[in-house]
């Protein structure tokens, strides 16, 4: 038996009642752009409505507010670490040997350290994820959010976060509800992301500079990078976004004059906003043409987001040792700041090659329902679950590369009644649970803070039981909160 919430008005519809609003919820989602391209039947010239949960989840109001609150601390954990090369140095040392991609990355971070960084400022927009945990017995006032990962490079639903709370509006209004949606809340993340990149064009200082965004070859999730390209434009009509994949660049794409600006086409790049670059697959050519491009963009002038120091300040290896007893003493020297972060952690372990790292997989081993197995990679798909954890773990024995992987608790969030709505599929009355991510816009140099904020929310929820919920991979769905006093 697992813990429950109680859905935030009925849903049990007869079938011509369900059908009515879904349909209609169907074609609002496709005509506001709550939408991605299919992956089954792509084309350039047409887009799905993503996938969502009808009626908005049931989120402990306390919580989500908790977390609204500690997104800027986590903001400054992250510049605090990104700014800390010994720090990074130690930390991913191990990580670096066994785990070729993360090693790459380092290098670069070592190359432009060594020469000296053209670009001492950096925007962070990061996300911070978190789920709720609950024990059976637990009573629901007491279920308390859990930190799964903090994302420092590519963190999407910054359109469709607050996109499926105008949708979820929309159907809460048709279903007859309209008096309900003060417990909706505010979700300005598309404003708070490309304002965060507008302020960072305005510090670099160079009016016909444009913003560069990092993209895939094919982007599904097109409307969470075109929304943002839009939004900028509508902020401020004189700053044009350019997309390149970092094959492109890598190919000639892009140069770095005698004072090393970065130039597209011509143009001069204020701004690198990576929607990309995160995964091993992102770097596909063999000639290593997109490290170069990586490497060209961090030796650059132009503002990163991330700058690669952030990109590794968000790596799970930093996540694992942030955990263990002493070391947010070195990031921070405000004992109430520290007791806020480490009150979301959950545990957290070392599976480096030693008696700590050996204790670690054998209690995995002997229980490995209870944890998740992650590798240095980001984007879903890449943990690994259950019974599986333990196969993992005996087989990497006595194996260095065993570090190359963290061991985490599993966080077990309430289970909730929704039905899924997905493209050419029925409707289907599952069992639920959501992810909420919080975000978050920082500006900073070496020195100190320039900007620090908040920047809105998104929900993902997935069928229970599935072990990710990537809405663009196929097993999650968008979201939203609806905050009730538990
Ligand atoms: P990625 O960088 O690939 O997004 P995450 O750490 O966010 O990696 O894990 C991916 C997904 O796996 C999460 O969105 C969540 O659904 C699930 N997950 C990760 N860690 C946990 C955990 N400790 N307990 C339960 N589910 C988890
Ligand atoms: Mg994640």
């Amino acid at each position: 038996m697992s813990a429950r919430l109680e859905p935030c008005v009925s849903i049990d519809f007869d079938s011509s009642a369900l059908d009515e609003v879904v349909t209609k919820a169907k074609d609002w989602a496709l005509m506001h752009g709550v939408c991605m391209r299919s992956r089954q039947n792509f084309s350039p010239d047409s887009i799905n409505f993503a996938p969502f949960v009808l009626v908005p989840s049931t989120f402990p109001k306390k919580e989500f507010e908790k977390a609204v609150e500690l997104q800027t601390l986590v903001n400054e954990m992250i510049y605090r670490i990104a700014n800390n090369y010994d720090f990074l140095k130690t930390t991913l040392a191990i990580t670096n040997t066994v785990d070729p991609f993360t090693a790459q990355l380092f290098k670069i971070y070592t190359t432009v350290q060594e020469e000296g960084v053209s670009q001492d400022i950096a925007l962070g927009l990061i996300r911070s994820d978190v789920m709720l945990g609950a024990e059976p017995e637990m009573p629901l006032s007491s279920f308390k959010q859990r930190q799964v990962e903090v994302n420092t490079i590519a963190a999407g639903f910054g359109w469709l976060g607050p996109a499926s709370g105008h949708l979820h509006r929309f159907v809460m209004q048709e279903l007859g509800h309209g008096d309900l949606l003060q417990q909706l809340p505010e979700n300005n993340a598309l404003e708070a992301l490309c304002g965060g990149m507008l302020k960072a064009w305005e510090i670099y200082n160079q009016p016909r500079a444009v913003i560069l965004f990092i993209v895939e070859e094919t982007t599904y999730n097109i409307c969470d990078q075109r929304f943002h390209e839009f939004e900028i434009r509508k902020l401020n009509p004189n700053v044009r976004v350019v997309r390149r994949s970092l094959t492109q660049l890598g190919k000639g794409g892009a140069v770095l004059d005698a004072e090393r600006n970065l130039i597209v086409d011509g143009q001069e790049v204020a701004v690198v906003y990576f929607r990309c670059g995160y995964a091993p697959d992102q770097y596909p050519s063999a000639d290593g043409c997109e490290w170069d491009a990586r490497l060209m963009i961090e030796r650059s002038k132009a503002i990163k987001c991330p700058s690669i120091s952030y990109h590794l300040a968000g790596t799970k290896k930093v996540q694992q040792v942030l955990a263990e007893p002493g070391f947010l003493e070195r990031i921070f020297d405000d004992a109430e700041k520290i007791a806020k972060l480490r009150d979301v952690f959950t545990g957290l372990y070392s599976l480096d090659l030693n008696e700590e790292g050996d204790r670690a997989a054998e209690m995995a081993i002997a229980n490995p329902e209870k944890y998740v197995l992650k590798p240095q990679r980001e984007g879903g798909g890449n943990n690994v679950y259950g019974k599986e954890v333990a196969e993992v773990l005996k087989q990497l024995k006595g194996n260095p590369e065993r570090a190359s992987y963290i061991l985490m608790d599993v966080i077990q969030p309430p289970l909730l009644r929704n039905w899924m709505i997905r493209p050419s599929t029925q409707p289907m009355l599952v069992d639920t649970l959501s992810e909420l991510g919080i975000f978050g816009v920082i500006i900073g140099n070496s020195k100190e803070i320039l900007y620090n904020s908040m920047g809105g929310h998104m929900l993902r929820t997935k069928i229970h039981t599935a072990n990710e919920g990537g809405v663009a991979a196929g097993l999650g769905a968008l979201d939203s909160p609806f905050l009730v006093e538990l």
